[in-house]
């Protein structure tokens, strides 16, 4: 048994340190703030996307962010800085786009989304029916606006999945499956509906909060208002950590700290290609359940996601590079005038919570997971960018076998900390 302190009190931060205790360690997890899952973890769009996980680099991007510049409702914002971290990530982004990238990393992705929800379901059984967290397993239903729209989901489902697990909607149909979205479907807004029928959704704030006190219950330790400031090492190996509350020291460290990975990396030398895209969500009360979708749903046009949670009714989205902290209003109330327009009477949309976080996003699309060659011991899990909820169960359990010198269920090259950032060229 070693002594291991994981480092940030996100999603990816508690199930790492949930997984390691299961396996045997004596782990401390040390959060920053007052709160676990207080930043990006906080209010996420809730979905555990795993027939929908491809990187978002994709060929049509570059000329997508192109059409939408100046636009106040485009999904993507791009603001250029005098940084050339930025502008070597976008360089790297913009390989990602090509196709054949594309490919290799959505393969990638399906593979670890689909082990993800796998080790999800296992910490289900585990904890037992008490275990909720406004969850849901009643599938991801994609909302196809057009033709082309349609085109492209069918050359991506027909070529990543299997049939079984998809299922294909006029809207008629979508409407006779789920009445909640018979006044989007008369109002012309759907024009066809693909499902995802093995994927989930749910509120990552409960859950990471909830598996934070099983984890102390079963013996973990979680200090807050502990931020790390450095790392404390002798003869190459990691010692322990600087923190506002003194040292600490630990066998090992796990590096799990969203988008401030990134300066404490570089505290050993190290640089990852990880960049804070900046997104929203907005949440409203539910008022009628009968209009509300039964399903998690996307809104392909839009590239927003929607998940009912509990009573709530969640829609989350947007991409800004470059961006401040502020809360746009704008962008947040674009959101729930779709929501509104596609869900009318659902919720009560003029008591809403809005919210920003920031995405921990590398350029290739996939997280960082592996031990830091210069300072041994010390791991990284890190960099789930769009995906973390979905893969932080499996992201968990993959860190912890490579720790322990196990076998790993998934090849472990793609998530190297040393890699080349385009899908398939590991380098
Ligand atoms: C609008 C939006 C919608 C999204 N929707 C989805 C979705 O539907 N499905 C999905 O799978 N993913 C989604 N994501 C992505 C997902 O939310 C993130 O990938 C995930 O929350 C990242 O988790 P994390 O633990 O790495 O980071 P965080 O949740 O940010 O946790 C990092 C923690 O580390 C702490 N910390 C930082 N520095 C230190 C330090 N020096 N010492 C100690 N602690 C420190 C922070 O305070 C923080 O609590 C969405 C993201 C956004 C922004």
């Amino acid at each position: 048994m070693s002594r291991v302190i994981v480092i940030g009190g996100g999603i990816v931060g508690v199930t790492s340190a949930w997984a390691l205790l299961n396996d045997g360690h004596e782990v401390t997890l040390l959060e920053a703030e007052q709160n676990i899952a207080g930043q990006t973890s906080f209010a996420n769009g809730g979905q555990i996307a795993v027939s929908d996980s491809a990187p978002w680099a994709a060929p049509s991007v570059p000329f997508k962010v192109m059409r939408w510049l100046g636009r106040k409702d485009a999904p993507f914002r791009l603001r250029p800085r005098l940084d050339t971290a930025q502008w070597r990530w976008l360089y790297l982004f913009l390989l990602n786009c090509r196709g054949q990238a594309l490919s290799a990393g959505t393969e990638r992705n399906l593979h670890l989304a689909t082990y993800s929800l796998s080790c999800l379901q296992q910490t289900r059984s585990k904890l037992g029916n008490d275990f909720s967290y406004d969850d849901s397993q009643a599938g991801i239903v994609r909302l196809i606006g057009n033709q082309k729209e349609a085109d492209a989901a069918r050359e991506y489902f027909a070529k990543h999945h299997q049939d079984e697990k998809i299922i294909w909607m006029e809207p008629s149909e979508l409407a006779a499956k789920d009445t909640a979205f018979e006044p989007a479907v008369k109002r012309n807004l759907i024009a066809g509906a693909v499902m995802g029928v093995t994927d989930e959704s749910g509120d990552a704030r409960i859950f990471a909060t909830k598996l934070a006190t099983e984890f102390e219950n079963r013996g973990g330790e979680i200090r807050t208002n502990c931020r790390v400031t450095d790392f404390i090492s002798q003869n190459g190996y990691v010692q322990g950590v600087t923190t506002e509350q003194g040292d600490i020291s630990a066998d090992r460290v796990v590096l799990s700290s969203g988008v401030a990975s990134k300066a404490l990396a570089k505290k050993i030398g190290i640089t990852i290609p990880v960049l804070p895209i900046k997104g929203y969500s907005v949440t409203v009360p539910i008022i009628d359940e009968s209009r509300v979708p039964i399903s998690s749903c996307t809104d392909l046009k839009h590239r927003l996601v929607i998940s009912r949670l509990g009573m709530r009714l969640r829609v989350a989205g947007f991409a800004e590079i470059g961006s401040d902290k502020a809360c746009d209003a704008g962008r947040a109330a674009a959101a729930r005038d779709r929501l509104e327009a596609l869900f009318p009477d659902a919720a009560d949309y003029q008591s809403f919570d809005n919210w920003m976080g920031f995405r921990p996003m590398t350029p290739d699309g996939a997280p960082i997971i592996g031990e830091a060659e210069t300072l041994r011991n010390l791991w990284f899990n890190t960099g789930h960018g769009t995906l973390g909820w979905t893969l932080s169960h499996g992201t968990a359990q993959l860190l912890t076998d490579m720790m322990a010198g196990r076998k790993t269920a998934l090849d472990m090259k793609p998530y190297k900390i040393k890699r080349s950032y385009v899908s398939g060229i590991f380098g």
